[in-house]
């Protein structure tokens, strides 16, 4: 299967879907992924700008991602809505020339202002192409409704907090969703509803079989 994953910022996709992008890449999926902002702004003090864009390629790295994998655009954190139409020109040239079965993008309840320029452009490029489904990053909503579940064994939990830990600037931030504890019991917390021991849960927006 062909599966795009869209993430607004370095750091989105592994955490709400981390666990699911390691099962697919070890099932042999074809992944694409997309990065529109490296956050500058989020950084500890005098750590140097483009420390989040090297923790994201070791994360990618870490996957065993090659470099035609992914891509990275630098649209200004915060402000990616004055960019809308040209992210929505890049969603469709990817749908041109990856044709995507799947994409996995940031939820329209997710309350980060690029996070909700990226879910809008998402569900107008590929409303009409691919199923589209939302990962959560409880932090960002009011709102979330877990329709579909991912199981995820041990391994690929170790693998998401693998690809978390690539993420020095945040952990020394102590950004409390990059705990290991808090990944571990929030995958537990999905898992329970649905008698597994862990899970990661989307919102459906289009299945297409
Ligand atoms: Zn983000």
């Amino acid at each position: 299967m062909r599966v795009l994953f869209l993430s607004p910022h370095t750091d989105d996709v592994e955490l709400g879907a981390g666990g699911t992008l390691a099962k697919f890449m070890a099932a042999g999926h074809d992944i694409f992924w997309l990065v529109f902002s490296t956050p500058r702004i989020s950084l500890p003090d005098g750590k140097p700008g483009d420390t989040l864009l090297h923790e994201f390629t070791n994360a990618a790295n870490t996957l065993g991602l090659k470099e035609e994998q992914y891509r990275i655009y630098d649209f200004p954190v915060r402000r990616v809505h004055e960019h809308r139409q040209e992210v929505l020109e890049e969603l469709v040239a990817v749908r041109k020339d990856f044709e995507p079965e799947l994409v996995i993008g940031p939820s329209l309840h997710d309350f980060h202002q690029d996070h909700q320029v990226i879910a809008n452009e998402m569900l107008r490029a590929f409303k009409n192409s691919a199923s589209i489904i939302s990962y959560e990053l409880p932090w960002n909503h009011v709102k979330f409704d877990a329709q579909l579940f991912i199981r995820l064994t041990q391994k690929e939990i170790e693998r998401k907090i693998e690809l978390l830990k690539n993420y020095r600037s945040q952990i020394e931030l102590g950004r409390p969703y990059f705990k290991e504890d808090f990944i571990v019991g929030w995958a537990r917390m999905r898992g329970v509803q649905i008698h597994t021991e862990f899970a990661e849960a989307y919102e459906v927006h289009r299945w297409i079989i």
